[in-house]
């Protein structure tokens, strides 16, 4: 049951550490059961699918809506009225976009930078020494309807949870190594439902779980 699965989690969650339920591909009714259940905050992929959710959901109070997923920029104006945190800024581009969108609905927008540690190949995200080069070169702190608060990293798909550990205490390094330099730097988003333990253990403070609360996506 949804409601279960919430409360196991939540109750092993340290303090400083908050759950993002992946509600992506399943239905506003699972949403519903999950808020019932205490769970405040939810994390979307598409913008289409989120904006059809927002909108199904409204009346829901307290309700914090995520983007987790990867971001087009041409997508962007469609959630900047109500998203609370962008978790995978992937380009300088796709930031001066949340900002612009941001600035047209008079709202801040806190956003985390995509830093690739994994193994597979991508073309999202930052890797380590992009993301330096980006946060020193300092463009960024004049965008004032953004709020850079940290940082968001997926381990490699693999059993080998030393591989899996390795690639969050990369993320970790940098996302300390960041924080020194901006304050604004609060959050480390990282852990799926079937890396999450290992995710905290190297210093999550956010979540992202999906399967293990609503079961498999419908596609
Ligand atoms: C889908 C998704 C998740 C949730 O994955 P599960 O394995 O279902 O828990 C987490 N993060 C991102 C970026 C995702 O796209």
């Amino acid at each position: 049951m949804i409601s279960d699965e919430i409360q196991r989690i939540t109750a092993q969650l340290p303090t400083g550490v908050r759950l993002v339920a992946v509600s992506k591909f399943h239905p506003s009714e699972a949403i519903r059961e999950a808020y019932a259940a205490g769970q405040r905050v939810f994390g979307e992929s598409h913008a289409q699918e989120l904006q059809l959710k927002h909108e199904e959901l409204s009346d829901l109070q307290g309700l914090e809506w995520h983007f987790i997923g990867h971001l087009q920029t041409n997508k962007v104006k469609y959630i900047a009225p109500y998203v609370t945190l962008i978790h995978a800024v992937d380009s300088p581009r796709l930031l001066a976009e949340i900002d612009k969108q941001a600035q047209k609905c008079g709202r801040t927008i806190s956003c985390l930078l995509q830093l690739h540690v994994a193994a597979e190949e991508t073309k999202f995200g930052f890797t380590p020494d992009e993301a330096r080069a980006f946060l020193g070169g300092g463009s960024w702190q004049a965008l004032e309807h953004v709020r850079l608060s940290g940082v968001m990293a997926m381990a490699t798909n693999t059993d080998d949870t030393t591989r899996i550990r390795d690639d969050f205490r990369r993320a970790r390094r940098f996302f300390e190594e960041a924080r020194q330099q901006y304050p604004s730097f609060t959050e480390l988003s990282m852990g799926m439902s079937d890396d999450w333990h290992i995710a905290i253990d190297e210093g999550s403070t956010l979540i992202r779980i999906g399967t293990q609360i609503f079961g498999q996506r419908q596609y």
